[in-house]
């Protein structure tokens, strides 16, 4: 089963125990597949074929420039480019306007990445049923961001009702609890603002509008350019 393929890496990234692990896990594959598109992938026909329909989000057009080389992008662009021009140049302005729609809401890392962590979630959930070590370990998690909470919490529809019971009471124990957290340190933020508190600890808030934003949306966000 392909869905087996990820045991060790889930280990490895469950082990950490730090931040949430799927976010993690999805980083390493996100590089992996950045590196591949922008190197030897980059030549392959099949995957150009892929990369000129679906094109690229704007988060990873930029990454891509961040991580890869200027010569591949440039040569994926370039044929991307080209058809997307033969499009434009042969089609009715609906059919245009249908093409841009498609185009604008794909993307062929999102989709590759969709398709591995469908894999990396059914392993995860499998993991939790059948490996004793691996439960543990999935106890011992200090927290899951919200978007991967949700998806973990659909994964687990693959288990029967009473390991899903389980699963989603344990899932939920540490995103309840980490949320408690959270809002225990944006509470103690705000409060640092009123006079009374200002000569207190800053315990541990100062990140806490940070860390807020990477839980609701697993991705963190621009650092500022101050210490407050
Ligand atoms: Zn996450
Ligand atoms: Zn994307």
């Amino acid at each position: 089963m392909s869905e087996h393929l990820y045991t060790i890496a889930i280990n490895e990234h469950f082990g950490k125990k730090c931040g949430c692990p799927i976010c993690s896990l999805h980083e390493m594959l996100e590089k992996n597949e950045l590196k591949a598109i922008t190197g030897a992938a980059m030549m392959e026909p099949s995957i150009r074929i892929q990369t000129n329909r679906l094109g690229f989000c704007y988060d990873h057009f930029n990454k891509m420039i961040t991580y890869g080389k200027r010569l591949p992008v440039a040569l994926i662009l370039q044929s991307h480019l080209e058809e997307i021009r033969a499009h434009i140049n042969s089609s009715s302005p609906d059919a245009v306007e249908k093409y841009l729609s498609n185009l604008g809401h794909s993307c062929y890392v999102c989709e590759k990445l969709e398709e591995k962590m469908k894999h990396v979630r059914s392993n995860i959930v499998y993991l939790w049923k059948s490996d004793e070590n691996f439960r543990k370990l999935f106890s011992e998690q200090q927290r899951f961001c919200l978007p991967h909470y949700r998806e973990l919490l659909s994964a687990s529809k693959e288990l029967g009702r009473r390991d899903r019971i389980a699963f989603c009471a344990e899932l939920g124990k540490i995103t309840k609890g980490s949320l408690q957290v959270l809002n225990d340190d944006i509470d103690w933020f705000c409060k640092k603002f009123d006079y009374r508190f200002a000569k207190e600890d800053w315990k541990n808030s100062k990140d806490a509008i940070e860390r807020t934003v990477e839980t609701l949306t697993s991705k963190l966000p621009a650092k500022r350019n101050e210490d407050i």
